[in-house]
């Protein structure tokens, strides 16, 4: 099993762009555990999410994962984050 297979758990919808994970609600990776959204950030903005900062969901796919689909800000910041698990 390669290193990134456990975070390739996901589809690319052509239309909307979004990454659409099917994997588990957290992953396992390099000695933590980590909610998917926050890992591929991390791995692919090469940059970590930070303490007291969230990643708020642009788009309207709630399962999305596409780090060009977040925008990093401030965890009191007056719109809700999108929590894992909810539906619209
Ligand atoms: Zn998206």
């Amino acid at each position: 099993m390669g290193k990134y297979d456990r975070i390739k758990r996901y589809t690319k919808d052509p239309e909307s762009g979004c990454w659409v994970w099917y994997g588990a609600e957290k992953v396992w990776y390099e000695g933590r555990m980590w909610y998917p959204t926050t890992l591929l950030w991390t791995l692919i903005k090469k940059e970590p999410v930070g303490p007291g900062m969230i990643l708020r969901q642009l788009c309207a796919t709630p399962s999305c994962v596409n780090p060009d689909h977040r925008e990093r800000v401030p965890k009191d910041s007056p719109i809700q984050p999108y929590r894992w698990g909810s539906r619209r």
